[in-house]
């Protein structure tokens, strides 16, 4: 266990199961995988994930910033590391010192990059963003190319990266994802006359490393099926692919009550027929979000609706139709039980986002176990 080895409520990761989702987009795209570890590994932890991908075959790993790298190279994570997300000027030399690839897009960060490179006496090496389409960071497309000439000539700067980011991949219809990719191919196309292509040339997200092979290009860069969820309803994992995050807890208390009893804070929910009622040690303070509200558990291998409002550290769950329920029962919040199985994908449903919002959110008071 790592965080609070005594609580009852508690995250499991199975590292094998990263290892299979690895191996399963490695062997299905046949190119060099980048794995994408930011919010701390998709809430799995991004150095226990960065170990169990890379010793499965993935090549590189990806971060959000500079602080995560940072916290990957502490623990011990030797492997090439790209920061996907804005690096201010005033961390650059962090970045350079701690041997992290940085995403650029703009003049003064090349400027302060080459400065600090020159300072240091050792090369930055970049990945330059083209926005075709999210319209969140990078060049336009038309820009790429002066940009290129511009950094040529700035000492110290070696750009080794070029990419993009899809803003659509995991929807039906492919036809935006295409026009992305059409306008990358454009760039691609210009870069690669002037002799300015750098080498590594990178696109696909979960979605499109699972559906679009014309996306591949030098290497994939997936996150969210590393942990064996799929990006959509529309875009299946591959066979061998499973989820690596189960969430439990165990019943604290079981009580019974009559018709008409309010439950928890504001008695905005209350029985309308005698009701047992179980209590779990786990709130919102754990991410078992309150509003909208996370609705359901299993105990017993059923399905136990949580009803009242959730609390900081407890939910109740009506488990009248569930014969036997007693304190310490085992809870799954996600994952499986007997037969039943709550899903992100699910849960993310309940409460009106999605997967990704759902994993980042499992907050740190919730200890992790390794299996
Ligand atoms: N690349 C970039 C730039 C990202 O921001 C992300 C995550 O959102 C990914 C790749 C991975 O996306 P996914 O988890 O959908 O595979």
């Amino acid at each position: 266990r790592i965080g609070d080895p005594g609580r009852p409520t508690w995250v499991h990761l199975d590292l094998t199961a990263i290892a299979d989702n690895v191996r399963a987009l490695r062997h299905h795209t046949g190119v060099p995988l980048m794995v994408v570890l930011k919010g701390d590994g998709y809430g799995h932890g991004a150095a226990r994930v960065a170990r169990a991908a890379l010793a499965a075959g993935a090549e590189m790993v990806a971060v959000a910033t500079v602080g995560e790298g940072r916290s990957l190279r502490a623990q011990g994570i030797s492997a090439p590391i790209l920061v996907l997300g804005y690096t201010p000027p005033w961390q650059v030399a962090e970045a350079i010192r701690l041997d992290l690839m940085v995403t650029l897009f703009d003049d003064d960060t090349a400027q302060a990059l080459s400065a600090a490179a020159l300072e240091l006496g050792r090369p930055a090496r970049v990945h330059i963003k083209v926005d075709t389409g999210m319209a969140r960071l990078g060049v336009s497309p038309a820009a790429v190319g002066p940009f290129l000439y511009y950094l040529r000539d700035l000492p110290g700067i070696e750009p080794v990266g070029l990419y993009t980011h899809f803003a659509r991949a995991d929807e039906a219809d492919p036809e935006p994802t295409k026009h992305q990719l059409q306008l990358l191919q454009t760039v691609l196309a210009e870069i690669t006359a002037a002799g300015l292509r750098p080498p590594l040339v990178h696109a696909a997200n979960s979605a499109a490393t699972l559906r679009f092979p014309m996306t591949y290009f030098d290497m994939v860069r997936p996150g969210l099926a590393c942990y064996g969820i799929a990006p959509s309803p529309v875009v299946p994992l591959l066979p061998g692919m499973h989820p690596a995050l189960s969430f439990y807890s165990e019943v604290a208390q079981v009580r019974e009550h009559p018709a008409g009893t309010p439950i928890s804070y504001g008695g905005a929910y209350v029985t309308s027929r005698p009701s047992r009622i179980a209590t779990i040690p786990v709130g919102y303070a754990d991410g078992l979000r309150r509003s909208p509200a996370w609705r359901e558990v299993l105990i017993r291998g059923r399905r136990a609706p949580i009803v009242g409002r959730i609390c900081m550290d407890y939910a109740m769950v009506d488990v009248t139709d569930i014969p036997g329920v007693q304190r310490g029962d085992p809870v799954t919040i996600i994952g499986r039980q007997g037969e039943e199985v709550i899903g992100v994908d699910e849960i993310a449903g309940w409460l009106g986002t999605i997967s990704y919002e759902v994993l980042t959110g499992i907050l740190p008071r919730v200890p992790r176990e390794i299996g």
